[in-house]
């Protein structure tokens, strides 16, 4: 447990329902104290009993995100990692499953001493462990800690449980920060409703927890009004509720969060002094992302379109922040169209050729990571398409190994080329299984089992690769469980492929690409740079790719 001189803990519940910006809340607060001078760090506590997010559906829980250390996560941890700057590590997330899993290998290896292991303390007790070492580990002064879910529901109770341990131990260490949502009622829905945060917090207190601050997330601002009773019937003292309206960009939040002297409010509540307070960088940054103007049309084509744009949107969270981070260091608004891979595929759609024109018409396209065999005729046909007209092209995985697949049947004179992940008995496997995943499929291995995290690479003079990075060795994170086959490099290198990224022992194609005196801007990536992409640190490749489809 820490003491005085040790971490503060600021816990982010949510209340009335999910999907309302804690996450984006979460990350703002941690960005305006890093501002004011302090290290910290996030930690995402999901309730599920999943040890991890590696085998989730991301169409129904949003992308899978991927740390250095190969761990994979919810999306919000990529949230945090763009807004704070920092790499973050398997200790910053934790699920039930999780949890439940240490304790249960704890007592299997006799670390309980002969007692009986109760849920309470024990699964609290190891929550509150996991958050002492996060802290650790990553040299915190500050641990936000998002707890998913809303409060009230029976799957976050033993985390509310671990908060209200730690805080009647040291209680000057902890805040608990409840981000609620006031709906909109009347004509034009200006009435902010404050009955249900009410409820959220009566909640907390069947709990034995009570909100320092409340953030009142609704369509439009808190008036004055609204505020004070929410401070009168929640028991707050005044000024401890936040207003946090919807927003234009979400790296506005933290500015917004400054008009209301948020930090102040916490240092405050912490008795922490600070006179530093420097967010000039990211103001600049959310200024010349609001400001910028001239469009740059960017398509994506993919297999998981089709059940809503929230959805989409929330599956390839990092691929939509890194165009935008890119675009927007270089002033250009992107234009992000879906393009489901369905369309251009022959078997599918017999006007595919009208569908692939379309295309033309952008001025980049990408093809995101992807598993399976849905979708993928058509995502070649794309890949094709873009390659012989001259289409500024980004490959993110699959599309990296599908562009190789492409090349190979129609570049390199192998019709039946494929991947062994849709066709394993196809004649030319281009892309197949990494050999250290045969065996982990075949004992049905699946979580956590993929080449995950991050991996060097080793990059080629002279190359598109190599000129955008500016360096020649590089550090990128995966998630895959197939390669570009070794048998067949030579061919595909003689028709013009260049591998411009590869492993330090050349076993592992990391980057294919085609010259630039043949393309202008062709090239996919065996790993996930969208992983890496920070607003004030945009990918190189994809501002080399935005770079290109402006012109
Ligand atoms: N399905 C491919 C593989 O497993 C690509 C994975 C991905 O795009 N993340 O290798």
């Amino acid at each position: 447990m820490p003491n005085r001189k040790n971490p503060k803990y600021i816990f982010v519940v949510g209340g009335v329902m999910s999907g309302v910006g804690k996450g984006v809340a979460t990350s703002s607060i941690g960005k305006i104290l890093q501002a004011r001078g302090l290290e910290v760090t996030a930690v995402k506590i999901d309730p599920y009993v999943n040890v991890d997010a590696g085998t989730m559906n991301p169409t129904e829980h949003g992308e899978v995100f991927v740390l250095d250390d190969g761990m994979e996560c919810d999306q919000d941890m990529g949230n945090y990692e763009r807004f704070l700057n920092r790499d973050l590590t398997r200790t910053n997330y934790m699920t039930t499953g999780s949890v439940y899993l240490s304790v249960i290998q704890k007592e299997r290896n006799l670390e309980y001493g002969g007692k009986q292991v109760e849920v309470v303390p024990r699964i609290p007790l190891e929550v509150i462990e996991r958050l002492n070492k996060a802290a650790a580990k990553n040299k915190a002064e500050i641990v936000i800690t998002e707890i998913g879910g809303t409060v009230g529901e029976y799957e976050n109770i033993l985390f509310l449980e671990a908060v209200r341990m730690l805080r009647l131990r040291h209680p000057e260490d902890v805040l608990l920060a409840l981000v609620s949502y006031l709906p909109a009622l009347g004509a034009g829905g200006n009435e902010l409703k404050t009955k249900p945060t009410q409820h959220a917090v009566r909640s907390l207190n069947a709990v034995g927890l009570h909100p320092d601050i409340i953030f009142a997330r609704a369509h439009t601002p808190l008036d004055t009004k609204r505020k004070e009773k929410i401070e009168f019937m929640c028991s707050l003292k005044k000024g401890d509720v936040i207003s946090a309206p919807d927003i234009e960009s979400i790296y506005d939040e933290a500015l917004d969060f400054e008009k209301e002297n948020l930090s102040d409010l916490i240092l405050k509540k912490f008795r922490i002094r600070s006179v530093k307070r420097d967010l000039r960088e990211w103001r600049a940054m959310v200024q010349r992302i609001k400001n910028a103007k001239r469009p740059i049309k960017i398509g994506i084509v993919g297999k998981y379109f089709g059940t809503g744009n929230f959805v989409l949107e929330d599956s390839y969270i990092s691929v939509i922040e890194s165009i935008k981070h890119a675009a927007g260091s270089l002033n250009r608004k992107p234009e992000i169209t879906w393009l489901s891979a369905g369309e251009f595929d022959p078997h599918d759609n017999k006007r595919y050729r009208v569908a692939l024109k379309k295309l033309g018409g952008f001025d980049g396209i990408i093809v995101p990571g992807g598993f399976g065999s849905r979708g993928v005729e058509g995502k070649i046909q794309a890949i094709r398409y873009v390659r012989e007209h001259k289409i500024p092209y980004f490959g993110l995985c699959y599309g990296m190994q599908l562009a190789v697949v492409e090349f190979a049947r129609h570049v390199a004179g192998l019709p039946d080329a494929n991947t062994t992940e849709v066709n394993a008995k196809t004649p030319h496997p281009v892309i197949d299984i990494l050999p250290e995943q045969k065996e982990l499929l075949a004992q049905k291995n699946y979580g956590g089992s993929m080449r995950l995290g991050a991996y060097p690479a080793q990059l080629t003079p002279k190359t598109i690769a190599r000129e955008a990075y500016g360096k020649s060795k590089i550090s990128e994170r995966h998630r895959h469980r197939y390669e570009v086959n070794h048998d067949y490099i030579e061919r595909l290198k003689e028709k013009g492929l260049v591998f411009s990224g590869q492993s330090p022992d050349r076993r592992l194609m990391e980057i294919a690409e085609l010259p630039r005196d043949t393309h202008p801007f062709f090239l996919g990536t065996q790993f996930h740079p969208e992983f890496k992409s920070r607003p004030l640190y945009p990918h190189p490749l994809f501002v080399e790719f935005i770079r290109v489809a402006m012109r």
